[in-house]
């Protein structure tokens, strides 16, 4: 045991749920937050006889009195069929929520990490992306309630280091796939492999050269424990994330192939703001963290495809 007392919000979720084993397996002990909007009770199924585990149903636009020493910060729906399907809830589970994370770390002195995004980027014009880079982003279309909410919740934790001097650290995290993703999960990786596994359609959205870098979930993780236990005068904003880059066609082609499916590749309307283009620069990572993804995108697709045929029992 550490006697570190951890709250992860929305550890529930795909990421958390990893976060939460890692914890665990070095000795913390974890309270999760989660109000099950994107995330399941199953995903966490397997630590519930654990004694150092408590999961709890909240909400965190609602206020939170716990004692902890650190709070992961995640809760939040990540994929936009999520995200864009109750928009003012997302921009109010970002604003709100953060407030609340951040007022429960004023109180109690916890350090408290942000889990944000690369879309603080939006449809970036600069390529790869620094994180001195401010960002492409639309503030009044679909997209938004995401990465404007994840905009106001970066500035409202850098507000509170300079007004309260809070211990925060923003990460800015990339397209990360893995194990867990619900197969109604709607992003890209999860929605090629289930259609590959059912031997149905692949659906592409645009033309398919639009690109994004895929980060392996361990790799995440590990960067996420890392920046937590960073220098304490390294907040970030820091970039993390895989730095190969890949067009949705090469995804699709990539998945057929390590599926062995017959599923043909269908187009289908491109959603309005979809970014182009998206890689992450990650030189800051690998100086004050050490920190750089080891997971070929090949070796975690083939581990998240034996996911998924457990998942989708095909
Ligand atoms: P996810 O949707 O699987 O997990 C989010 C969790 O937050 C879910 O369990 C959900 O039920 C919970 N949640 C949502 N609103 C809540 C609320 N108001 N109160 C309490 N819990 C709430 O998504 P994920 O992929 O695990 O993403 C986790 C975090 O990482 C999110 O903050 C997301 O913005 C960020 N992120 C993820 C990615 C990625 O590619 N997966 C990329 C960039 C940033
Ligand atoms: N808050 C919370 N848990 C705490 C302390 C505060 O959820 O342990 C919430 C509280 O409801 C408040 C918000 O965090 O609305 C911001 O707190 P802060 O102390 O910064 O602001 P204030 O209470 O002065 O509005
Ligand atoms: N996409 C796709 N087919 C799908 C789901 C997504 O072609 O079934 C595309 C989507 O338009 C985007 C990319 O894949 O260009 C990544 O989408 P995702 O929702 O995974 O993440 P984000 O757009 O938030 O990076």
């Amino acid at each position: 045991m550490t006697d570190r007392r951890v709250l992860v919000t929305g550890g529930a979720g795909f990421i958390g749920s990893h976060l939460v084993e890692r914890l665990l397996e070095r000795g913390d002990e974890v309270l999760v937050v989660d109000n099950f909007y994107s995330g399941t009770r199953s995903n966490l199924h397997h630590l519930l006889a654990n004694p150092a585990f408590e999961l709890v149903r909240h909400d965190v636009t609602f206020p939170l009195y716990v004692e902890i020493d650190e709070i992961f910060h995640l809760a939040c729906p990540a994929s936009p069929v999520y995200y864009q399907r109750d928009p003012v809830q997302t921009t109010k589970t970002s604003v709100h929520g953060s407030i609340n994370m951040l007022g429960l770390a004023k109180r109690t002195g916890a350090k408290i990490l942000l889990a944000s995004t690369s879309e603080v980027y939006g449809d970036p014009e600069v390529h790869p992306q620094p994180e001195s880079y401010w960002g492409n982003v639309n503030p009044i279309g679909v997209r938004s309630c995401y990465d404007e909410g994840k905009r106001c919740a970066e500035t409202l934790f850098f507000d509170y280091r300079r007004q309260h001097d809070l211990p925060i650290k923003v990460a800015r995290i990339f397209n990360t796939y893995g194990p867990r993703m619900r197969p109604d999960d709607g992003r890209v990786v999860s929605n090629f492999i289930v259609l590959a596994l059912r031997g149905e359609p692949i659906t592409i959205f645009g033309d398919g050269t639009q690109t994004r870098s895929f980060c392996y979930v361990d790799d995440l993780v590990a960067g996420l424990i890392g920046l937590m236990e960073s220098d304490p005068s390294f907040t970030g904003p820091v970039n993390l994330g895989n730095t190969g880059e890949f067009t949705m066609l090469e995804l699709a082609e990539l998945v057929v192939e390590l599926t062995g499916s017959s599923s043909p590749i269908v187009h289908q309307p491109l959603p309005q703001d979809d970014p182009t283009r998206r890689r992450p620069d990650i030189s800051l990572a690998k100086e004050r963290l050490g920190w750089e993804p080891t997971t070929r995108l090949e070796e975690g697709l083939r581990r998240t495809i034996e996911h998924f045929r457990t998942a989708v029992g095909a």
